[in-house]
C-alpha cells in the first residue's frame, strides 16, 4: 500500500524517521518551545513519558547520581576552582586573590595536592568555608526566633488593664517557651548549626539555654502571683489549662535537675538520655497546649501562626533525633576490618565503609559517633575521635581507652563485626586555622588521638609544618602509638618533636615527670609567641593547661581545645 511522504503537511498517519518527533520529521514547527527527548527504540511508552517529565536522571540510584565531570575532571565549576588552587602549590582553600602570577603557568602535577583534594572534597570543604559572618547569622537568627513571638504578641495588644508584673510574666513565658522549642533543633546535630561552632559548643549552649528557659518559666507563675493572682499559683480552683501549665513546670524542673545533677545522681548516660528524651517531649507538648489554651496574647493570627510553626519545627527536630536513634541501632554499614591492642587498656578499631563514597569525609582531628553491633556488649552510641588521617578509601580508625561500661568491652570487638558511624563533627583541626605558625600540641592520655590524626595527615601530605607534641601519660606503658610518633619525629617534613611527660614514672625514666604545666610548656616550646596551641584530653587537664597558657599571655584565640566530654 502506498504511503504518504513524511514531508506531507497533512501526513499525520504516515511513517517518520525513528527517534524524531513527528512534527519535526515533517518539517512542521514544534508545538512547545522545549525540545523533546527522543524516544529510545523498543522502550515502553510509560518509561519514555516519565523520562520526559522527570528527566533521564530520575532512574539513577542515589549513590551514582552525580554531576558529570567537567573537562578538568571536577564535578562542578566551583569544584574545578577548588581543585585549581592546590595544584599550584597554594594551600587548600586559600583565597583566590592569593593565587600568585605563577598560577598562569601550566599546572605541574603535585601528588600531595591531589591527595589533599581527593580526601577533602565534600564535607571538609564546607567546614573550611565557614567564617565569622556564618556564626553571627546563626546567633542572630536564634535571637530573632526567641523574641519574635513576644514582639508579635505585644504588637497585637492595644491596651491592657493587667498589672505590669503580669505583662512581664507573659513575656517571660513566651521567650522561655520559644527557647524550649528551639532545644530539640539545637540537639538534632544539624550540620548547618554544628559546622560553624563545633558540636561541643552547641551542646554547651543547649545546656545553658535549657537552664535559662527553666528560670524564665519558673518566674512566669511567680510574677503572676506577685501581681495578685496567688490563687493561680497555690489554689486548685482554676481551669484545666492552668493545671496543665503547673504539670509542665514540674516536669521541666525534673528535666533540668536530672541533666545538671546527672553525675551526682549516678545516672548512667544511656538511662539519663532516655529520661531526658521522654521528659523533653512531655514538657514541649504540655507547655504548648497550656500556652494556646491559656495564653490570651496568642489570639492574633500572626502570633498564632508563628507559635504553631515553632512547635512544628520543634517536633520535626525531635522526629529527626528519633530517626537517628533508629538508624544507629539498625544501620550497620561499616565493617570492623582490624582490631589492634595499642597498650594494656587501649584498642584501635579500623572500620571500612561498604564503598568509599559512603565513608566519613572528615578533617584530621574531627570526631564521630560510633555504634558497634556485636554478638555481645552494649549497642550504644559514643563519641570518638577519628584517629586516622583522612583517606580516599573511606576507612577510619578509632583508638579507644577502656574506661566505663561500654569502652571496657572494646577489646571483645571482632573483625567482621558491624558498626554505624555518624560524623564528622567538631572544629578541632589545624586545617581550620591554616597558617604557617608553629604548632604546640598538648595531649593528656587518650586525648592524643586527634593529634595522631593531624600528625598522620601532615606526614601523608608532607606538610611543611613545625610541631611540638607534649604528651602526658601516667606511666610508660600507657603511651599510645609511641613507635609511630618516633617515626614521624624522625622524618621530615613535617618537623615534629615529641616530649613525653609521665605523672607516675618508674625510677629509670629519664624524661619529664609530673604534669604538663606552664613551666613544662615554656621549657619545651622555646617561647610561646606566635604559636598556635591545641589541647586535648579530659576536662580537668584542659582547664589546667588553658589556664597556664592564659597566665603565660597566650591570646585565647590561639588556644584550641577538645574536651573528651560533651
Ligand atoms: C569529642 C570527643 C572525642 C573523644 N575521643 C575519644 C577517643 O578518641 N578515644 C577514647 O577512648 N575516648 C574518647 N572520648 C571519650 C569517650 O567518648 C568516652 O570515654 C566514652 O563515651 C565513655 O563511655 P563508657 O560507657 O565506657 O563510660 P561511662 O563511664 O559510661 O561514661 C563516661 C562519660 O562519658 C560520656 N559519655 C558516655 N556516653 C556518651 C555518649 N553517648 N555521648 C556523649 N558522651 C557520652 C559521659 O559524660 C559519661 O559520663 C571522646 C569524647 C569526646 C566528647
Amino acid at each position: 500500500m502506498p504511503t504518504r511522504p513524511s514531508s506531507d503537511p497533512r501526513g499525520h498517519d504516515g511513517p517518520c524517521p525513528r527517534g524524531l518527533p513527528r512534527a519535526q520529521a515533517q518539517g512542521r514547527p514544534r508545538a512547545r518551545g522545549r525540545p523533546r527527548a527522543p524516544r529510545r527504540p523498543g522502550r515502553p511508552v510509560v518509561w519514555a513519558t516519565l523520562d520526559r517529565i522527570l528527566g533521564p536522571r530520575w532512574r539513577t540510584p542515589p549513590t551514582t547520581r552525580r554531576r558529570p565531570r567537567t573537562a578538568s575532571g571536577a564535578r562542578s565549576r566551583s569544584a574545578a576552582r577548588r581543585q585549581a588552587v592546590p595544584r599550584y602549590g597554594i594551600g587548600f582553600g586559600a583565597p583566590r586573590a592569593m593565587v600568585s602570577p605563577d598560577a598562569q603557568r601550566p599546572p605541574r602535577p603535585d601528588p600531595r595536592a591531589r591527595l589533599e583534594v581527593a580526601v577533602m572534597s565534600r564535607e571538609p570543604g564546607r567546614y573550611l568555608r565557614i567564617g565569622a559572618s556564618d556564626r553571627a547569622t546563626r546567633v542572630g537568627l536564634y535571637a530573632l526566633v526567641v523574641v519574635f513571638p513576644l514582639v508579635l504578641a505585644f504588637a497585637a495588644q492595644h491596651e491592657t488593664d493587667h498589672p505590669l508584673t503580669q505583662e512581664i510574666a507573659k513575656g517571660l513565658a513566651l521567650c522561655g517557651y520559644a527557647i524550649l522549642a528551639l532545644q530539640p533543633i539545637l540537639a538534632a546535630r544539624y550540620r548547618w548549626i554544628e559546622r560553624p561552632f563545633g558540636l561541643d559548643i552547641v551542646y554547651r549552649f543547649h545546656r545553658g539555654m535549657g537552664v535559662a528557659a527553666g528560670l524564665l518559666l519558673v518566674l512566669h507563675p511567680v510574677l503572676y502571683a506577685v501581681g495578685g493572682e496567688w490563687e493561680l499559683l497555690l489554689g486548685y480552683s482554676h481551669g484545666w489549662e492552668v493545671a496543665l501549665g503547673k504539670v509542665a513546670l514540674v516536669v521541666l524542673v525534673a528535666l533540668i535537675a536530672t541533666s545538671v545533677f546527672r553525675r551526682a545522681l549516678r545516672l548512667p548516660f544511656e538511662t539519663w538520655r532516655g529520661i531526658h528524651d521522654g521528659l523533653a517531649l512531655s514538657v514541649l507538648a504540655l507547655g504548648f497546649v497550656h500556652s494556646v489554651a491559656a495564653g490570651g496574647d496568642l489570639q492574633g493570627e500572626p502570633a498564632r501562626l508563628v507559635w504553631f510553626g515553632l512547635f512544628s519545627a520543634s517536633l520535626a527536630s525531635y522526629a529527626v533525633h528519633l530517626r537517628s536513634v533508629w538508624r544507629r541501632s539498625h544501620g550497620d554499614d561499616f565493617e570492623v576490618v582490624r582490631v589492634a591492642q595499642e597498650t594494656h587498656d587501649v584498642w584501635s578499631l579500623e572500620l571500612r565503609p561498604p564503598v568509599p563514597e559512603k565513608g566519613i569525609d572528615h578533617l584530621p582531628g574531627q570526631f564521630m559517633f560510633l555504634t558497634l553491633h556485636r554478638a555481645t556488649g552494649p549497642t550504644e552510641e559514643h563519641p570518638f575521635t577519628i584517629a586516622s588521617a583522612p583517606s580516599p578509601d573511606g576507612k577510619v580508625v578509632a583508638t579507644i581507652k577502656e574506661s566505663g561500661d561500654f569502652t571496657k568491652s572494646i577489646g571483645d570487638t571482632k573483625v567482621g563485626d558491624r558498626a554505624s558511624l555518624r560524623g564528622p563533627f567538631g572544629r578541632f583541626s589545624h586545617r581550620l586555622h591554616d597558617d604557617d605558625r608553629p604548632l604546640v600540641f598538648v595531649a593528656g592520655g587518650v586525648g592524643v588521638t586527634p593529634m595522631l590524626s593531624m600528625l598522620r595527615h601532615m606526614r601523608e601530605t608532607r606538610a611543611d609544618r613545625t610541631v611540638l607534641l607534649l604528651y602526658g601519660s601516667r606511666r610508660e606503658a600507657d603511651i599510645v602509638a609511641r613507635a609511630e610518633l618516633d617515626d614521624i619525629a624522625n622524618e621530615a617534613p613535617p618537623s615534629v618533636r615529641v616530649a613525653h611527660v609521665l605523672s607516675d614514672a618508674d625510677d629509670g625514666w629519664e624524661g619529664e615527670r609530673g604534669h604538663i604545666d606552664r613551666a613544662c610548656i615554656e621549657r619545651h616550646a622555646d617561647g610561646l609567641d606566635g604559636k598556635a596551641f591545641y589541647v586535648s584530653g579530659p576536662p580537668p587537664m584542659i582547664s589546667a593547661v588553658t589556664r597556664a597558657l592564659r597566665d603565660a599571655g597566650v591570646p585565647i584565640e590561639d588556644i584550641h581545645f577538645e574536651r573528651f566530654s560533651l
